[in-house]
This record gives C-alpha cells, sequence and structure tokens, in this order.
C-alpha cells in the first residue's frame, strides 16, 4: 500500500493545494519548504492532522527525511517573474541542485517522482498552441532565463534519472495556473488586477496588452497533476486551460468582475514576455482522461472572494 508523499513547496500556493488533495486521499504528507516565497498560513490548517508534518528546509541543501517515502512531488521554485528576478541564484540553484537532491532521494527510498516544470521551458513560443514535442525559444541571459533555464535543466537530469538509473519520473509542463492561496503581491497579474481592484488603483496592463496567456484554475490543474503522477507516462505532459485571451482583454473583464469601474493604465512590457501562450492539451486529453472544468468566470470569481477575505493590513502590505 502506497502512502507517504513528500511536497516540496508545500506553503505555497501549488504545493498547499497539493497537501490537501493528498490529505483528502487519506495519504501521509511531509510538507518541505523553507518559506522564501510560501505562507505557512496555506498549510497551517493542517498542522493538528497525525497524517501531516511540516519540515521548514532549503531544498537545495542536501534532503533527509525518515523512514519509506512513496511519492515526491517537486515544486519548490519561485513562480512569478518578480520573485525569480529578486532572486535569480536561489532559482537557479532550486530547480537544479534541489531536483538533484530530491532525485537522489527518490532514488534510495525507491519513490516515483513528478516534477513541476512550466510553460515557460518553451520561452517566447514561435509554435501556436505549444504542443510537447516544441523544444521552445528562450533567451537563456535574459532576465527569465533564470527560471526558464533551470526548468529546462530540471526537465533534463530528471529524464536523465529516469534513463540512466531507471527512476519512475514524471514531468508536468503547467501552465498559468490561479486561485485562492495566491500571494497578493507576487505580481502575477490575476493578483495584481484583483488586488488594484481592491485597494481602487488603476489595473496596470504591460505593453499593449496584446500578448496572451490561458488561465487554469487551481482544482482542474491538481487533478491534471494527480492523475499524471498516478499515470505510467515518463515524457513531459503540458496542463492547463486552452482558453486563450489578451491580457486587455482579461483586464476588461476583470473590471467587470470586480464590478469596481478601475481605469486601465499602461505600463512597460517587461523584457521577453512571452507573446502567445496556449496549451496543447491532446496528450494530457488522451492518456490522462482528464481536461479542465472549471470555467474562467467561476474560478475568477472563487479567487476574487478569496481575495476580498484578506484583512485590510494584508491588502496594503507591500514586498517592495
Ligand atoms: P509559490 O511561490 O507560491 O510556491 C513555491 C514554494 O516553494 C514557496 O512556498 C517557496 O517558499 C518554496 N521554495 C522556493 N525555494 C525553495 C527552496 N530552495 N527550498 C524549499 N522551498 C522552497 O509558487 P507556485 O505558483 O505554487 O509554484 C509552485 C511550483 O509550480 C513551482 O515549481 C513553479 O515553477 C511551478 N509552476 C507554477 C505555475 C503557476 O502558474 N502557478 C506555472 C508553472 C509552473
Ligand atoms: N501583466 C500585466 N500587468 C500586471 C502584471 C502582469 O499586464 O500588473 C502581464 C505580463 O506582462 C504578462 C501577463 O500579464 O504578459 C501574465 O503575467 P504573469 O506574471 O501573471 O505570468 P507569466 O508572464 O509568467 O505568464
Amino acid at each position: 500500500m502506497k502512502n507517504k508523499v513528500l511536497i516540496t513547496g508545500a506553503a505555497g500556493f501549488l504545493g498547499s493545494h497539493l497537501c490537501d488533495r493528498f490529505i483528502a486521499e487519506g495519504l501521509e504528507v511531509i510538507a518541505m519548504d523553507n518559506l522564501i516565497t510560501g505562507d505557512l498560513k496555506n498549510i497551517e490548517h493542517l498542522f493538528h492532522l497525525k497524517n501531516f508534518s511540516f519540515y521548514h528546509h532549503d531544498v537545495t541543501k542536501f534532503v533527509h527525511v525518515p523512514g519509506e517515502v512513496d511519492y515526491i512531488l517537486h515544486f519548490a521554485s519561485p513562480a512569478s517573474p518578480i520573485d525569480y528576478l529578486k532572486i535569480p541564484i536561489q532559482t537557479l540553484k532550486v530547480g537544479s541542485l534541489g531536483t538533484h537532491n530530491l532525485l537522489g532521494l527518490a532514488k534510495e527510498k525507491k519513490a516515483r517522482i513528478l516534477i513541476a516544470s512550466t510553460s515557460e521551458v518553451y520561452g517566447d513560443p514561435l509554435v501556436h498552441p505549444q504542443s510537447e514535442d516544441y523544444y521552445g525559444n528562450v533567451n537563456t541571459i535574459g532576465p527569465r532565463g533564470v527560471y526558464d533555464e533551470a526548468k529546462r535543466f530540471q526537465e533534463s537530469i530528471t529524464m536523465a534519472y529516469h534513463t540512466f538509473h531507471g527512476l519512475d519520473t514524471r514531468i508536468a509542463r503547467i501552465f498559468n495556473t490561479y486561485g485562492p492561496r495566491m500571494r497578493l503581491n507576487d505580481g502575477r497579474v490575476i493578483p495584481a488586477f484583483m488586488g488594484q481592484a481592491l485597494r481602487g488603483e488603476d489595473l496596470t496592463v504591460f505593453g499593449d496588452g496584446l500578448q496572451t496567456r490561458s488561465f487554469c484554475y487551481v482544482d482542474d490543474q491538481v487533478e491534471g497533476l494527480f492523475r499524471l503522477l498516478m499515470s505510467n507516462y515518463n515524457l513531459p505532459v503540458n496542463i492547463g486551460n486552452p482558453e486563450e485571451i489578451t491580457i486587455l482583454d482579461f483586464a476588461k473583464e476583470m473590471v467587470k468582475l470586480t464590478n469596481t469601474h478601475q481605469k486601465i493604465v499602461y505600463k512597460p512590457l517587461p523584457k521577453d514576455d512571452p507573446l502567445q501562450r496556449q496549451p496543447d492539451i491532446t496528450l494530457a486529453r488522451k492518456i490522462l482522461k482528464w481536461e479542465p472544468m472549471v470555467s474562467r468566470g467561476e474560478g475568477m470569481k472563487k479567487t476574487f472572494d478569496y481575495f476580498k477575505g484578506l484583512t485590510k493590513e494584508e491588502l496594503y502590505r507591500s514586498e517592495h
């Protein structure tokens, strides 16, 4: 009976939802995080459970957990552009050294490991929508290179452990995912717009707003990840919602959703900001029998309800 899972990045947005899911499945969860971008608040509701434990640890340092481990989900990494611009070296280290440590642990424990890769491995894609056989278009030395290349290395070393050591590995290429527990000030477009709406500020659209993204609600993402972990498929799989929208149209949608009549203002486009992004999920549909179920309208409403629940102090706290 497989029953013990180690989740890194567990105090973050996706990691905390994964903890909830594995607890709900009846597994024992070992959560690990160094709290560099995460918050214990996201998992404190699990602290009283006998089958939940938390290790405050930086996974770029040697990782050890006692006893058997059946599954490892490696989600530790800064994930938003302002985070990885602020801590570029840690971003490179967690994707490379951190992944190496967790692969070593998986080998020692004979555990199955799933790593959180990203649509950023496609960079500013020249192929649209992006399917798994596209090799990508990444500027290695650009500001986003620290994240994109760390994730590309992560995929390579994971495949090397699979082919050379026979390790049981899974690679999820996660596309923009949103939902409750995102950090208000992490700079990503959804918390940014929602925070601005709640504070009565203008919505900041970067560039002309004609760049596109495709947003996946967290419950759909977690279901896709769970199915991938339980599948027999070792090559990368895109997990995301193919419904694509320009950032400008999304800002307009946000004005309606929040009913706040905010103005839209334009700010410079960050360097190497991908022009278009949409997952081709043919593979996930076929091998995981998975596709997103939550519409953008429904998911955004749930997310906005979460941000509305923040205290005034949280809403006005600045990180910069
Ligand atoms: P997040 O910032 O909310 O969570 C990341 C967590 O990792 C944080 O709790 C942070 O403290 C922890 N962490 C970072 N470095 C660490 C280290 N060295 N040791 C231990 N813990 C460390 O971000 P998220 O959105 O939940 O992303 C989680 C994972 O999913 C990341 O690997 C990210 O690259 C990947 N991903 C997310 C998205 C998305 O849209 N949310 C898209 C693609 C990929
Ligand atoms: N963006 C924006 N205004 C903001 C924050 C982001 O217009 O206040 C844009 C950003 O330039 C990008 C898109 O929204 O084109 C998504 O950005 P995010 O950081 O959420 O994700 P990523 O670029 O990593 O996909």
